[in-house]
């Protein structure tokens, strides 16, 4: 098997073999090349230590990322390259992290202490790949499956739990059967990963094409990283739920607001306990008022003529995400025919462009009466605001034009 690997990575791993040394592309990159995938970044892992490293790669950029753990990075050609020395993990005490790492010769240990099979390949142009777990086979056959025993790999490390439902929902394969049961089994073993992890891990499954196959295939897992869940996943709720995120784009935001939005009991509540729930997970200000702001406005007046008014109520942005959310939610209602949703929806995205492009009022800022003028009306503290905002509710409803004199009419006559 031949890979066309970019050229800096075919620079460093012959100038690590010139310098007598094996050196392979190894992980997630093998793993794309073999599945006929573009690699978003290149692992390079190498018989030589960080020392012999760094005089390699004398005169060249590097960073000293993680030395201790046999990691330099380096810059070639200005592509950033992570090379590290072949290792295998010492025990694992807490669950989470190996208490120790060794440094080995050997690239097949190396590949052993990986977490699957389609993982766990290394590959040079001199040596060609190298495959002892069966990860080609497994790729070609679209399984997820551990090196070695799935009860001891999640034993020694449970974010591989996660990690296995993110790479399944991502490529659309199943897990494999030992591997499977080991996860609903080694469950109780993600207390020992951090909220953070559990985030980032649940973010990627979410936003797989084969997301809510995962999630109806393994919900205990999901109740065991968010025990908020539980009536959700126990409920008739739930297929409603998988269908959301199923009609969802592939959007960190919009597939977390399909999954969140009925966990609660209205749309209110279920806005409140996703936002607990994302702040516990420690999520940014940004994904955790995002996704709150979705699942509140989850059942807005969405028709053409309340478009202005929900813009004032949500801004532009939102605006968007909930035109594609609610579609979504119809699409899973299973009620409507695909065409009817597709042109409804088209005529929301118009109707929102147009608005837009025709500069619509929906802010204070584009009023055409402001503080001043309330306060040339006699109106004093917070009856200003006031009656700014009934009047931008009125102009937003169409009920008044955003002109001057009427406003200014519209102010006097407001009590
Ligand atoms: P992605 O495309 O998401 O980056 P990746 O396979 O490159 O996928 P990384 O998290 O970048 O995933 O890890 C690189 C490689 O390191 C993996 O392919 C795997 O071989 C190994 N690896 C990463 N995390 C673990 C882990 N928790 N346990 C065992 N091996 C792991
Ligand atoms: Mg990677």
């Amino acid at each position: 098997m031949r890979l066309t690997l970019p050229k800096p990575v075919e620079a460093a791993l012959s100038r690590l073999e010139n310098a007598g040394f094996s050196a392979y592309a190894v992980g997630g990159c093998v793993r794309d090349h073999v599945l006929g995938f573009t690699p978003h970044d290149y692992d390079i892992c190498t018989s030589a230590t960080p020392e012999r490293m760094q005089e390699v790669f004398k005169g060249e950029r590097t960073i000293e990322t993680g030395l201790k753990h046999g990691t330099l990075t380096v810059l070639l050609f200005g592509m950033p390259l992570e090379i590290t020395t072949f290792r295998v993990d010492g025990a694992y005490s807490d669950g989470r992290h190996p208490d120790s790492v060794r440094f080995t010769a050997r690239v097949e240990d190396d590949l052993s202490r990986r977490d699957f099979t389609i993982n766990a390949m290394a590959y040079s142009p001199k040596a060609g790949l190298v495959d002892p777990f069966g990860g080609q086979e497994d790729c070609r056959r679209g399984v997820i499956r551990c090196v070695g025993n799935p009860v001891e790999r999640f034993g020694e490390d449970a974010l591989r739990i996660l990690r296995a439902l993110r790479f399944s929902a991502r490529l659309g394969f199943p897990v494999e059967e030992a591997t499977a049961r080991a996860i609903r089994e080694g469950r109780a073993q993600l207390c020992h990963v951090s909220r953070e992890r559990i985030a980032a891990e649940l973010s990627g499954l979410l936003q797989g094409r084969d997301a809510s196959g995962v999630l109806r295939q393994f919900p205990e897992v999901i109740e065991a990283v968010l025990p908020e869940l539980q009536p959700l996943t126990a409920g008739e709720q739930w297929e409603t739920t998988l269908r959301t995120v199923d009609a969802a784009p592939k959007d960190l935001y919009l597939r977390w607001a399909a999954f969140l939005r009925l966990c609660g009991t209205d749309a209110e509540n279920s806005g409140r306990l996703a936002l607990s729930m994302l702040r516990g997970l420690k999520m940014s200000t940004k994904i955790m008022d995002t996704v709150t702001e979705l699942v509140q406005w989850q059942a807005a007046d969405l028709r053409p003529e309340a478009m202005q008014e929900m813009l004032m109520r949500v801004g532009p942005d939102r605006l968007g995400q909930l035109i594609l959310l609610r579609q979504a939610m119809r699409t899973a209602g299973q009620k409507e025919s695909p065409d009817a949703i597709a042109r409804d929806t088209e005529a929301l995205k118009e109707k929102l462009k147009a608005l837009l492009a025709e500069n619509a009022c929906y802010t204070l800022r584009q009023l055409t009466v402001n503080g001043k003028d309330m306060a040339a009306l006699g109106l004093r503290g917070p009856a200003i605001g006031e009656t700014l905002h009934t009047l931008l509710l009125q102009v937003a409803r169409g009920q008044l034009p955003n002109d001057r004199e009427a406003l200014l009419d519209a102010a006097k006559r407001t009590p």
